[in-house]
């Protein structure tokens, strides 16, 4: 299949990067291996992204699709194998037909990082969540631990206060390093705890589901699940050893270029200080108006 312009990952970066090309004239492929949405198929309710008061995850990414299919994407559902570049052309093979493209637009986002804890991999699914919206409302009533201190691990603490009986916030440092207001809001909530300067040692349980975590400070904490939200890691293993990265982020100047002329990057993979939606989107707009450019300089 040809396009001008395809886009790898339809998180928000993605659908506002090809969004924007199609309007531009393009004709867009972006492709995904799963839903559209990326991470905000993850995150229960939105209040800092322009326009919207508040607006949950998944609806934010329903919009973004339909508004992007408006301007003439077309999206498959198709994982990226393997990229080079043929001359002026990438060539893209893909878990469905290969692609032929003028320009590559790469949002592929990023994953959840895991604690690598035992108990950790044993439990996943019976206790241990990486996603407070989609497991959350199965712990109503019960003790929850929450681990990590940035922005997810404190939103997500504060969505499952309002299901748990009580929540424990497990940090390894004495600081969060989610914003302030978060940090107040989880401070005045008082069914929130928190464990600062100690990490988890063990998950345990009965085979059936978690019962505890043990701490590094020698606690024993009783809880029925343990959500983890410890940062992510970004999903750029198929650039390694095409573009630049640093950290597993793929490097970018101020236009989304990577060191792959007509290959750029956007939203969380790339390296940039600030990952929120607004910026993922940002990032796409600013990828798709510099692809614009590269492939008028192409002809
Ligand atoms: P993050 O900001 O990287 O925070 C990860 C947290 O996990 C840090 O507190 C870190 O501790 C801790 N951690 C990392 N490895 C650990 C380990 N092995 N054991 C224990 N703790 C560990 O990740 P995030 O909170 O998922 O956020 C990712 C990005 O999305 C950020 O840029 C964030 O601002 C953005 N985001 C924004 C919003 C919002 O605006 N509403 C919501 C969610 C996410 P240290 O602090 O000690 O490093």
């Amino acid at each position: 299949m040809e396009c001008d312009v395809l886009v790898i990952g339809c998180g928000p970066a993605g659908l506002s990067a090809a969004g924007y090309a199609a309007r531009a004239g393009y004709n867009v492929l972006a492709i995904d291996s799963l839903a559209p949405g990326g991470q905000l198929l993850y995150i229960d309710e939105i209040e800092n992204y322009p326009g919207y008061e508040k607006v949950s995850g998944y609806a934010l990414a329903e919009n973004f699709e339909k508004q992007a299919t408006s301007f003439g994407v077309k999206i498959e559902f198709w994982g990226a194998l393997d990229i080079d570049k043929d001359g002026n052309l990438f060539k893209v093979k893909t878990t469905g037909e290969d692609i032929t493209a003028k320009a590559v637009i790469f949002a592929t986002g990023a994953a959840h990082r895991h604690l690598g804890c035992p108990g950790e991999e044993e439990y996943q699914g019976k206790g241990v969540s990486y996603c407070a919206t989609c497991d959350g409302p199965f712990f109503k009533g019960k003790k929850i631990a929450v681990v990590g201190g940035g922005d997810t691990a404190l939103t997500d603490a504060l969505y499952l206060s309002k299901l748990g009986s009580e929540v424990h916030i497990i940090h390894r440092r004495n600081e969060f390093r989610g914003q302030k207001v978060l940090q107040d809001r989880v401070k005045a909530k008082d069914n929130i705890f928190l464990h600062l300067s100690c990490n988890v040692e063990r998950i345990n349980g009965d085979g059936k589901g978690v019962t505890s975590v043990s701490l590094t400070d020698g606690t024993e904490l009783e809880v029925n699940a343990v959500f983890i939200f410890v940062g992510i890691t970004p999903n750029s293993q198929l650039l390694e050893d095409f573009a630049e990265m640093s950290g597993g982020f793929v490097i970018t100047d101020n236009h989304m270029r990577t060191t792959v002329p007509g290959l750029f990057a956007a939203g969380d993979v790339r390296t940039t200080p600030f990952r929120q939606v607004v910026t993922a989107a940002g990032d796409g707009a600013a990828a798709a108006h510099a692809a614009d450019e590269y492939i008028q300089n192409l002809q």
